[in-house]
């Protein structure tokens, strides 16, 4: 796994991304190993060093090797020359490694394409779910870019030890838990992201891999967009009942959005002289504010002239290096509009605007400056004049429309809504925030069921972020949001609100009397919800309600609500006893219970789970547990489990 810069440190190249060539691979191994490539094998015939050969013209690359101790010979394996690409997405993998396979057949080409999932034995069983991803998405991307998936077969490689994906051309690798499913065991928010990932890589093998970035200062466009059209448009389609619209602006929006608030920020083009600083560049502003940015612009063009554009794109640059510009100029020219205008502020400069809304009778005056989490911006800070798409939404007679000519270019700007029940940014697929008077948003928490759950979250993000900021009163914030809960019974609007207290529980986490009035809140809003919706998942139950009852069981045991803290310990005690019915969703609270509430009996259980237990599901939950201790004598003992050897690098972020 080479990107950004590791190939040289294998073998003699020009490693940058724009100076592409084709590749022969031979790979020498033990008899018994397979050897992985970019590419399909051309054949496997066994090898003999030459001990003793003289540095010369004749000098084979390997001849100083000698047979193993259990005098196992060596095979070479010779792969086809790849395309003309990238050296960061060169890969070679050996091992004695097992596969699972399927196929697909491309209805551009014809061909079919072997599909191979290759791990270590005990987890390859564990695979279809991400082939089956694969296998699905594949038609959908070669639909939607209009260029064939142009590699003779394509593998996803389980290792141990990374803990990302990564999209090497032909050889998707990724961590064991990041490609592995347990048919009943592996929670919603887990195979999401799994699917997640399985995407991404896939929207790269075009996006990436036949057209690549010149220089690393476009890193974010890549990133971008394998977000984009991986983590939501293919995912929303294989997966339609996973809510992934919904998802992106939980896991990709509100922290783009949180990151780019910071005056620490920098733009999603920055330059990058220098190669040592490329890791800096997988950083939130890449990744988020990048694909939120690039959704924007999907939703101003509409999606199917966007997707015209990148084909366009892709095809324009195959096998070879372009730029972001190129990307806006192929859009522009399919949609007619300037995108790179549009585009300008977005990608150039730093941070983004909040919108501000106010009234004067029906005619609206909407003024747009720079936003700080902090709340204090200077003039000097407040330069930047961005191309704001407003998506004014109305509500007239219980139907919604949407203006989408409304756009704010200048300072600020005068506008009539068709209705007085209207919010701003439209499903809320813009990159900035809107902040309506007290009165408006006292308005639009009663006429709330009119508009949808992704324009509820929207405004509940805003409060949030605006009342943390100090741009609105956090009392109206909890106001609106109480207002929203009374109809509310969506799962991304509880997450919202648990969002929020938890904003406010940070701003005050050293206060025990305001700490203490969160809980009461978030006992009085979510131990509800656990009333309604139980603690057994029901065979009916949709992808929300499961996501719901999960979050407000945690979010309850957060607060330390009795009854909730008493029925998980008798659960865990139960499975402790040797019922081991306790459902998926719900392991990590009675984990996290047994560990934050139990005695030492509990908590030994837990770290025997952790230090035992063959389903990486299940050591993963139990070591996120171990993370939540609250006695200082354990808290020392689970500090040095995650700390032994044990315990990868990856995994340590997920004890918290
Ligand atoms: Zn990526």
């Amino acid at each position: 796994m080479f990107e950004p810069t590791d190939a040289r440190l294998a073998l003699p190249c020009w490693d940058e991304p724009a100076l592409k060539a084709p590749f022969a691979i031979t790979m020498i191994a033990r008899e018994g190993e397979t050897c992985l490539s970019n590419m399909d094998v051309v054949c496997t015939q066994p090898w003999e060093p030459k001990p003793g050969a003289e540095l010369g013209e004749s000098y084979e690359i390997g001849s100083g090797l000698c047979a193993g101790a259990d005098g196992a010979g060596w095979n070479a394996t010779t792969f086809n020359p790849t395309p003309p690409m990238s050296t960061y997405l060169l890969a070679f993998a050996v091992g004695k490694f097992h596969y699972a396979e399927t196929e697909y057949t491309s209805k551009l080409t014809g061909k079919t394409i072997p599909l191979r999932l290759y791990a270590l034995p005990q987890a390859v069983e564990r695979s279809t779910f991400a082939l089956d991803a694969v296998k699905r998405a594949l038609p959908l991307c070669e639909t939607r870019f209009g260029v064939a998936y142009p590699l003779p077969k394509l593998d996803l490689l389980a290792c141990n030890e990374t803990s990302n994906g990564s999209e090497n051309w032909g050889m998707i690798t990724g961590s064991v838990t990041g490609f592995m499913s347990e048919a009943d065991a592996t929670p919603l928010q887990q195979l999401k992201r799994l699917g997640g990932t399985v995407a991404h890589e896939l929207a790269h093998q075009w996006f990436g891999d036949i057209v690549t970035m010149a220089w690393w200062d476009d890193l974010w466009l890549n990133e971008a967009f394998a977000v984009l059209t991986g983590q939501l448009y293919l995912a929303s389609r294989l997966w339609p009942a996973w809510d992934m619209e919904g998802d992106f602006l939980k896991t990709w929006l509100q922290p783009g959005l949180a990151a780019d608030a910071l005056r620490t920020s920098h733009p999603v083009e920055t330059p990058c002289p220098d190669a040592a600083d490329i890791m800096q560049r997988f950083d939130e502003i890449s990744y988020s504010k990048g694909a939120a940015v690039l959704r924007m612009l999907m939703d101003i063009v509409g999606e199917d002239t966007f997707f015209e554009g990148v084909s366009v794109y892709l095809k324009r640059h195959m096998y070879g290096n372009a730029v972001a510009k190129d990307l806006w100029v192929a859009l522009s020219e399919v949609s007619g509009r300037d995108m790179v205008t549009v585009m300008a502020a977005w990608t150039t400069k730093t941070g983004f605007p909040v919108i501000i809304v106010d009234e004067d009778g029906a005619t609206l005056k909407i003024t747009q400056h720079r936003f700080l989490a902090s709340g204090d911006v200077r003039p000097d800070e407040d330069e930047t004049l961005w191309w704001v798409p407003l998506a004014v939404k109305s509500i007239q007679s219980g139907s919604a429309s949407v203006d989408h000519d409304a756009v704010l270019t200048g300072r600020s700007t005068t506008y009539t809504p068709a209705s007085d029940v209207f919010k701003l940014n439209a499903e809320t697929r813009g990159f900035y925030h809107v902040k309506y008077t007290p009165e408006r948003l006292a308005k639009l928490g009663q006429h709330a069921a009119s508009f949808s759950v992704a324009d509820r979250v929207g405004l509940l993000s805003d409060a949030t972020a605006l009342a943390r900021a100090g741009y609105i009163s956090a009392s109206d914030a909890l106001g609106f949001a109480c207002a929203l809960a009374r109809s509310e019974t969506q799962y991304l609007h509880y997450n919202g609100v648990h969002a929020l207290l938890l904003a406010v529980a940070d701003t005050w986490w050293e206060d025990d009397e305001v700490s203490a009035a969160i809980d009461c809140v978030r006992v009085a809003v979510f131990r509800p919800v656990v009333d309604r919706l139980g603690y057994e998942p029901r065979a009916d139950d949709s992808p929300d309600v499961t996501a719901l009852r999960t979050l407000a069981v945690s979010a309850a045991l957060t607060a330390g609500d009795g009854d909730v803290v008493r029925e998980l310990l008798a659960r865990f005690r139960a499975y402790m006893a040797g019922d081991s019915s306790v459902p998926s969703e719900l392991r990590l609270s009675v984990f996290t219970a047994a560990v934050a509430y139990g005695g030492k009996h509990e908590y030994d259980a837990v770290a025997e789970v952790y230090a035992h237990s063959t389903l990486p599901p299940l050591r993963n939950q139990a070591r996120t547990a171990l993370g939540r201790v609250r006695d200082a004598a354990r808290l020392a003992r689970s500090l040095e489990l995650v700390m032994s050897p044990d315990c990868k690098a990856g995994n340590l972020v997920s004890v918290r």
